[in-house]
């Protein structure tokens, strides 16, 4: 069991917000500082798995927004690091729309009906914008046949750079890259832990990344914080930075004593938790169409978002002959909620319906559970469209000694590996604002304290700012000296 030393700062999560807000902290001189995470690896929703003899990812698989104005930093980072990926031309999918027999669309049905959805996609946003200004728009007709549900679907539930202004597009550009690497997404997040965490041959030795602890109970007052793990545990911080998903803030994993502020916990109440569940299917051989062209096929079906979705791997991992189908929302909760065998049926249906009765069953199937797994509860968040930006600011805004990150924090990039990265490092600047400030403060009340003693010592020969600095070293815990790689943190003395 760890003894409750003080540190700094307790970063609980090691996703990609956690760690990068880690490295800023350690950049800037605050080494004293632990990181918890309830599972035993880093990455949080970057996470691969080999399956069917490849590596494939089960949370991001995508660098999303590539060729804009401005320069994703994780696409940067990945070329940096030589991460293998693969652009995506989504473009071609349109053309690629089974209905229930097996036909394929015809191009011109497929292209008027996408035309149409997009269309009708942006007069539902202009609505959606005008009702906000209390004018009334009427809204487009609701899709209706299985290609317009299954278009409907494409456009609202996957990335709609064609509607939404999502500052992903605008701003780092429309391009994707589907990450094909054996060494997975989280290569990148082993990268990063490099510059400032104990590494030996691809592992992370360091004794501040704490793996296997689930922190259930946070107390917080003006004096620091205390954190508590399942394994009862006790973690003390002057702060912590808190990375857990907005839908594991809905749940009630970890308890906050005193509780949260009302207009905290209203904010966290009104987020929206997007399920997006990625299904791999690995089978003997390949039957479906190949080459980049047919890399992603849909399936029409009367139900809207039915096994919608298609993916072969084949450009990615040539011969791996597996299949992706992406569920979201409803539909993945349903499939969680069953067993693999009967997921495993129903997608052979679509399949036979798509492809024939003669084709060879999978012989491997793969279910993530992102909606019940309590340590993320959903994929990502997902703010209404027009939204409130209260709700951002408030869900981000710190409560006393608890900072928030995390994707659902970013105010531009909210949903997305960059968004979780660049809150990390937003949020550490504003604590390390914070840190700052609050030395002053402690600086001027000790001033204030000992301007008395000091004119009744005026013959010693020690300086104000010396006496004030040995004063705060008597603080430091001891052990902090005797570390050798943690040194002596710049913000306490
Ligand atoms: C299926 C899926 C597909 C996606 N596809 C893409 C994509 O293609 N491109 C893209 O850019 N983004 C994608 N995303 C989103 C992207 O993965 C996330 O935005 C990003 O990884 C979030 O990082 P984070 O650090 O905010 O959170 P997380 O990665 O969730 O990190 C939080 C960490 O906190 C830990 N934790 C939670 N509770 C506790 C606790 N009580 N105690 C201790 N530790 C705790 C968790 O275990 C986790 O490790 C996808 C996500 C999913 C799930």
């Amino acid at each position: 069991m760890d003894s409750p030393s003080r540190s700094s700062v307790i970063i609980i999560g090691a996703g990609i917000s956690g760690l990068s807000a880690a490295k800023v902290l350690a950049e800037n001189g605050i080494e004293d500082l632990v990181i918890l995470e309830a599972t035993d690896r880093i990455g949080g929703r970057i996470r691969k798995e080999k399956f069917g003899g490849v590596s494939v990812e089960l949370g991001a698989g995508w660098i999303v927004g590539v060729g804009g104005k401005e320069s994703n930093p994780v696409w940067e980072f990945a070329n940096q690091s030589g991460l293998r990926t693969c652009f995506s031309d989504y473009s071609n999918a349109r053309y690629n729309i089974y209905d229930r027999s097996g036909k394929i669309f015809p191009s011109g049905v497929a292209a008027d009906s996408y035309k149409k959805a997009v269309d009708s996609a942006i007069m539902k946003l202009r609505s959606l914008e005008a009702s906000h200004v209390g004018e009334v728009i009427e809204p487009p007709c609701s899709p209706k046949t299985p290609i317009e549900l299954a278009i409907d679907f494409i456009l609202h539930d996957f990335e709609m750079a064609e509607v939404e202004p999502i500052s992903t597009f605008v701003d780092f550009g429309e391009r994707e890259f589907l990450v094909a690497d054996e060494r997975g997404y989280e290569y990148l997040l082993y990268k990063m832990a490099e510059d400032f965490l104990f590494t030996s041959e691809g592992k992370i030795l360091d004794n501040r990344l704490k793996l296997n602890k689930v922190v259930r109970e946070i107390q917080h007052s003006r004096n620091g914080v205390i954190v508590k793990t399942e394994d009862d545990c006790v973690y003390e911080a002057n702060y912590v930075i808190l990375s857990a998903s907005i839908g594991v803030l809905q749940s009630d994993l970890i308890s906050f004593r005193p509780p949260l502020p009302r207009w905290k916990t209203e904010a966290i109440g009104k987020c929206d938790v997007m399920v997006y569940t990625k299904i791999f299917l690995k089978f003997p051989y390949k039957f479906w169409p190949c080459g980049a062209e047919k890399e992603f096929f849909i399936y029409a079906h009367e139900r809207r978002g039915y096994y919608t979705f298609w993916q072969h791997m084949e450009t990615a991992y040539p011969g791996s002959n597996v299949l992706v189908v992406t569920l979201t929302n409803g539909e993945s909760k349903r499939v969680e909620a069953q067993s693999d065998e009967e997921t495993l049926k129903e997608a052979m249906e679509v399949l036979r319906d798509m492809f024939g009765p003669n084709i060879p069953n999978a012989t491997d199937i793969l279910v993530p559970r992102w909606w019940k797994n309590r340590f993320q509860r959903g994929s990502y968040s997902n703010y209404p469209i027009i939204s409130n930006n209260q709700v951002l600011h408030d869900i981000k805004a710190p409560v006393g000694r608890i900072f928030f990150t995390g994707e659902h924090t970013s105010e531009r990039f909210n949903g997305y590996v960059h968004g979780g990265y660049l809150s990390g490092i937003e949020t550490s600047k504003s604590l390390l604002e914070e840190m700052r400030e609050e030395k002053e403060r402690k600086n001027e009340n000790q001033t204030f304290l000992l301007e008395p003693l000091l004119a009744l010592t005026g013959s010693l020969t020690l300086t104000q700012t010396e006496t004030v600095s040995n004063l705060h070293k008597c603080d430091i815990p001891t052990q902090l000296y005797l570390s050798g790689k943690l040194g002596i943190p710049e913000a306490i003395l």
